[in-house]
């Protein structure tokens, strides 16, 4: 099967009101183009300067998602084209990204990041962190950074159970939020949750956004 094919059967299955991130990290930019000419624009990385490379020889019209990890001090490498941040897992980090943004007069659209797996190695917060950020004084006079919604990672299992009690409880935690009154900072649309092997149930359980990666271009 070849990208374009992938690509096409992934798209045709989505919902109108779930957008797909294509995930194109470790893949060379030739893979990505292939992509961008079947119509493919929204692409995700979780390397920085990865995904800073790609952006510079790849064209113009692309939104870079960052769904990686992020260290705050490189967060000025992709300040000036990202689109949309998934992993902010800290109120310091938001900042450094606000601050980023404030230097090149612009705006950079984040998703918050829950810890829903049962592994400890995947990043996020808990509930009461996220409550505690959205609540802080220092996140409301930001004027540079808004957040979106919420992006989180089920457990890597075949337990398709646990799969949608897993995105189940960040489903409520999103609805939760959501009535959180929006504001010019606040605008909680966007649930990012849902990778290759498990996006379905996902979407069953209330995906916006998947990110898929080896279901489009293949085992990595
Ligand atoms: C790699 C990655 C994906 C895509 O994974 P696939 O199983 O290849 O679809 C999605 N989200 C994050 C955060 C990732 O790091």
């Amino acid at each position: 099967m070849s990208v374009q094919n992938n690509l096409n059967t992934i798209q045709s299955s989505l919902p109108p009101h779930v957008t797909l991130v294509a995930v194109s990290k470790t893949w060379p930019v030739s893979d990505l183009m292939e992509a961008y000419n079947a119509g493919q624009r929204i692409f995700g990385e979780n390397k920085i300067q990865e995904m800073a490379d790609k952006h510079d020889e790849m064209p113009k019209d692309i939104q870079w998602h960052m769904i990686g990890h992020v260290q705050t001090n490189k967060v000025k490498y992709m300040a000036p084209f990202v689109s949309l941040i998934h992993g902010v897992d800290s109120l310091k980090l938001l900042v450094e990204i606000n601050r980023q943004a404030k230097r090149y007069r612009k705006v950079i659209d984040c998703l918050l990041q829950l810890h829903i797996a049962e592994e400890d190695t995947k990043f996020g917060m808990d509930e009461s962190e996220l409550t505690v950020l959205l609540e802080s004084e220092e996140f409301k006079q930001m004027q540079n950074v808004r957040v979106k919604g919420l992006m989180g990672m089920a457990t890597f299992t075949d337990n398709k159970d646990q799969i949608r009690k897993e995105f189940n409880k960040l489903k409520t935690v999103f609805d939760t939020i959501a009535k959180i009154p929006a504001t010019d900072n606040y605008q909680p649309t966007t649930l990012s949750m849902g990778m290759s092997g498990d996006y379905q149930i996902a979407i069953e359980c209330g995906s916006t956004m998947v990110r898929i990666g080896s279901s489009i271009f293949g085992n990595r």
